[in-house]
């Protein structure tokens, strides 16, 4: 790539409802653009964007129903309309996709070869992939001079061994059916361990750090030498941790039980686990870190119940992940309610005190609002707070094939 100009990519992540955008210098990290339309498919969907890190917010109705294409048509005749600088300095597409399967461990040129591919890893991500190969081709079709990659939250956990990634379930159903676990969050866990790597002064190669991306989705991977071997999330993003709304490691027997004794049907069980548990189902209340920390401090039992049992299941976790790696070199903290939540942290750190953590008081009120920082005093086991860059990684993986 040639770094004597300024050269940026245009960043695209496709939920099933929203696509959050950002036009990105991959080498020095600054934004030019960042954006979000929401609500896609539904009457009210709208759009907000902002030019440079501190522009002004600017926001717009969408056509009623406007789903992935509408909003990326919308970004290319609207929102840069006219910003003949920033479109003559894309040099590539990145996309972010949830889900690719045993087939992709690096990012690739995206040809109809691999948007195949993606349709074939749709039963993974049944919510997720079919909103990227919405966002996929119609970028394709708007930005068609410029390289499209995509970048895979699965790609960084396929160095996990067998003994990590297979269920013990029978053979034919991973052999066969692809039934195994993936994890996800994989470029967040990449970017604050190179940045761990960094703190500490030693190369990622020879690093071991157990980090934990905590955001609405949960999750903790164990990186050895600068590689995953192992991870919460699994076949899907419900196995794990406690998150906002999700469950994580339940007896499957529960769904039986649901289903037979309750009369639960599959749908109600699947929403169940997926959107009505977690801080939210325990809380009564809220998926919103925010709002069970302020429960906390009210006195609410229930906010207490979620708040403990989600710090007690993050401490075990980490915990087994010294089995993982032998030597651990630091703990990371990432994601909205990692960076952010001094009060899941202290407690964490608490009950993480056989490994030899003892909370910076100072250090941990200092680390938050994207201030990252050692959390742990001198001669303790140790804890940084990193704030992580996902579209960084995604830039960087699209910037190699300019
Ligand atoms: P997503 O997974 O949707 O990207 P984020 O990484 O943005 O989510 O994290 C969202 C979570 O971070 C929410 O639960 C939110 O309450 C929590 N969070 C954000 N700011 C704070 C804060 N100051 N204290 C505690 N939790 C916070």
């Amino acid at each position: 790539m040639d770094t004597s100009k300024n050269q940026t990519v245009l960043v695209l992540n496709c939920g099933s409802s929203s696509l959050k955008f950002a036009i990105i210098n991959p080498e020095s990290g600054q934004q030019y653009l960042s954006g979000l339309a929401e609500a896609l498919t539904l009457p009210e969907a709208q759009i907000s964007w902002r030019f440079g890190e501190d522009g002004d917010k600017q926001k717009a109705a969408l056509p009623s129903g406007a789903d992935h294409t509408a909003a990326l048509t919308f970004l290319e005749e609207q929102v840069l309309h006219g910003q003949q600088g920033l479109l003559d300095s894309l040099v590539a597409v990145g996309h972010r996709v949830v889900n690719g399967g045993e087939y992709f461990s690096e990012p690739v040129l995206v040809n109809d070869e691999v948007e195949q591919i993606i349709e074939k890893c749709i039963p993974l991500a049944p919510l997720h992939n079919p909103a990227h190969l919405l966002g996929i081709r119609a970028a394709r079709r708007l930005f068609s001079s410029l390289p499209h990659v995509l970048v895979f939250d699965t790609a960084f956990h396929q160095t996990m061994p067998a003994a990590a990634f297979r269920y013990a379930l029978p053979d034919e159903l991973y052999h066969e059916h692809g039934v195994r676990r993936y994890g996800m969050h994989g470029t967040s866990h990449y970017y604050v361990a190179v940045k761990a790597a960094e703190w500490l002064g030693q190369p990622v190669e020879e690093t071991n750090v157990i980090t934990a991306h905590l955001g609405n989705g949960a999750s903790v991977c164990a990186v050895k030498n600068g590689k995953s071997v192992d991870t919460s999330m699994g076949m899907t993003p419900l196995e794990g941790l406690m998150m906002g709304t999700r469950c994580g490691n339940v007896d499957p027997s529960i769904v039986f039980f649901m289903v037979d004794e309750l009369g639960y049907t599959l749908d109600q069980v699947k929403d169940v686990l997926n959107k009505k548990s977690g801080l939210l189902g325990i809380s009564g209340k809220t998926s919103d870190f925010r709002g069970i920390t302020q429960g906390v401090e009210e006195g609410d039992e229930n906010a207490k119940l979620a708040f403990d049992m989600f710090c007690y299941r993050l401490a075990k976790f980490i915990a087994s992940y010294y089995v993982s790696l032998g030597r651990v070199d630091a703990l990371v903290f990432t994601g909205g309610i990692g960076e952010n939540s001094l009060m899941m942290r202290s407690r964490v750190l608490e009950l993480l005190a056989p490994f030899g953590f003892v909370e910076d008081v100072k250090g941990n009120e200092a680390a938050r609002f994207g201030n990252g920082g050692l959390i742990t005093v001198a001669d303790s086991a140790k804890a940084f707070v990193i704030p992580t860059n996902e579209e960084l990684v995604i830039a960087q993986g699209a910037a190699r094939f300019a």
